[in-house]
């Protein structure tokens, strides 16, 4: 089997699609291994298939603002593959939401859920709408228009979809009215519901949660504990205060977050009525990494610069792709971090990756790492389908214990002859393994 090979195939089929190429060569080059040696996948073609999305989705989504004025926006869905169960992946909101983008994600998402041990094939989907600055009624109306055409496409036990970056409780509410009322039933077809219309507790925080829990299970591989422990976390958004208070409630300090514009430096711990004020300001859709400065004088704000040029013990990126590079990696490694754990999908590039595995720090992936928030959605499902919701301590309780089982699996795939665990390796063959044999055993259909 040829790598270059399979990358230039599918770099004629998919002209342009960087992010998308990007995380695919990064799974083939950890699972081609494991294909060589069981010509089961070769003969099955099972390389060529699980990269080729089972169907993608491309809508146009048109909307009025407050103003009179009529937008058009695009909508995606990309239904990747349902070999292990119904298509489950968040829907993101963002100017930057391109196709490529989509399939990186949709395509990372098939080995994510496949490692949560729970029956989710992957899927992502969105559009390039900017909530930012939008009013409540246009987000709304924005909502409506798109879930006027995706509902066609999604159901219980077809595809679930979730939040993600610009995709909240408010416009999953919006979104899953529309759904409703379009097809007359409320089946938990999304989740990240409200809390009263079928929402699991705990899902809100559950990526957060679930980040730190993984960080947690690396040290323990080098006899560390979490207690005590510095950590930069960059972004504010679902995922970073999830992990703030996670962190926190375990004893560590956060000393970080950040904005597109900059970050924050707190010596002093970003922990309790400092994470409810950074909550506040973000439920008023306001700017919150500045003012944070203002109302706390200790900490400090670093105009263009981002938080990995600060020495901590745990660094997690839970923004946004590609935010953390080459030169942040150095800083870290030269500062002595001991874990790398991602909250955010694939925010450390290639070249960043590479520096920090040849110094043989912890490096959770965000496959791995930042899988709670999808297994708490296919709790939320489990939830819905019971008809029943279960208490915040055994949401938690289960969400901790899965993120341990995928440490274990990381584990198990991942250690090298040296002892070091190549975590990406594990979490990658792992994820693989299951969907492969699905795929097998469903024959070519
Ligand atoms: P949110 O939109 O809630 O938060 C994103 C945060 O990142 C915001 O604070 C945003 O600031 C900030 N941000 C955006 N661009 C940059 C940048 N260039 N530098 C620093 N900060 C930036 O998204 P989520 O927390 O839901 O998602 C974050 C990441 O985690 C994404 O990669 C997502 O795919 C991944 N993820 C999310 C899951 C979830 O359950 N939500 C599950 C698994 C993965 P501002 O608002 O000012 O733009």
């Amino acid at each position: 089997m040829n790598l270059e090979k399979i990358m230039s195939d599918l770099e004629r089929k998919n002209p342009g699609e960087k992010e998308f190429l990007q995380a695919v060569r990064e799974v083939l080059e950890t699972i081609i291994d494991v294909v060589v040696e069981n010509p089961k996948y070769q003969a099955a073609s099972i390389i060529e298939r699980i990269t080729e999305p089972d169907r993608v989705i491309s809508f146009k989504v048109e909307w009025v603002d407050d103003k009179g004025k009529v937008h058009v926006n695009r909508g995606y869905r990309v239904q990747f593959n349902n070999a292990i169960g119904p298509y489950k992946g968040g829907c993101r909101f963002h100017p930057s939401v391109t196709l490529s983008g989509l399939k990186f994600l949709g395509f990372e998402q098939i080995f994510k859920n496949s490692l949560t041990t729970l029956p989710m094939g992957g899927a992502k989907g969105g559009s390039d709408f900017d909530p930012k600055g939008k009013s409540q009624a246009e987000i709304m109306r924005f909502c409506q228009a798109f879930m006027s055409e995706l509902y066609k496409y999604i159901g219980p036990d077809t595809d679930i979809p979730a939040g993600d970056i610009g995709v909240g409780g408010r416009e999953i509410g919006y979104m899953y009215g529309m759904y409703k009322k379009l097809v007359g039933e409320h089946t938990g077809s999304f989740t990240g519901k409200g809390r009263n219309w079928g929402g699991s507790l705990i899902r809100p925080e559950a990526t957060g949660f679930g980040a730190v829990f993984f960080a947690e299970e690396m040290l323990k591989t080098r006899g560390e504990k979490i207690v005590g422990k510095t950590v930069a976390l960059s972004g504010f958004g679902n995922v970073t205060w999830g992990a703030a208070l996670k962190a926190t409630q375990l004893g560590a300090k956060v000393v970080t977050i950040s904005g597109p514009d900059g970050y924050v430096y707190d010596p002093d711990g970003i922990s309790g009525e400092k994470i409810d004020y950074l909550l506040e300001l973000r439920a008023s859709n306001q700017d919150i990494v500045k003012p944070y400065t203002y109302e706390f004088p200790n900490a400090q704000f670093f105009e263009g610069k981002r938080p990995w040029e600060q020495k901590v013990d745990i660094a997690m990126p839970c923004a946004i792709q590609n935010e953390l590079n080459e030169e942040d990696a150095k800083n870290l490694v030269k500062n002595g971090v001991m874990v790398i754990s991602e909250g955010a999908n694939m925010p450390c590039t290639p070249e960043a990756v590479e520096i920090i595995q040849e110094a043989k720090i912890l490096y959770g992936p965000g496959k791995a790492a930042n899988a709670g928030g999808v297994s708490t959605s296919g709790l939320e499902q489990t939830q819905n389908a019971m008809k029943l919701n279960w208490p915040a301590e055994e949401v938690e309780e289960k969400l901790h214990q899965i993120m341990k089982n995928i440490h274990e699996a990381c584990k198990k795939y991942g250690q090298e002859e040296d002892g070091y665990i190549n975590y990406v390796k594990g979490a990658n063959i792992a994820g693989f393994i299951k969907v492969a044999d699905a795929m097998i055993d469903q024959g070519v259909i």
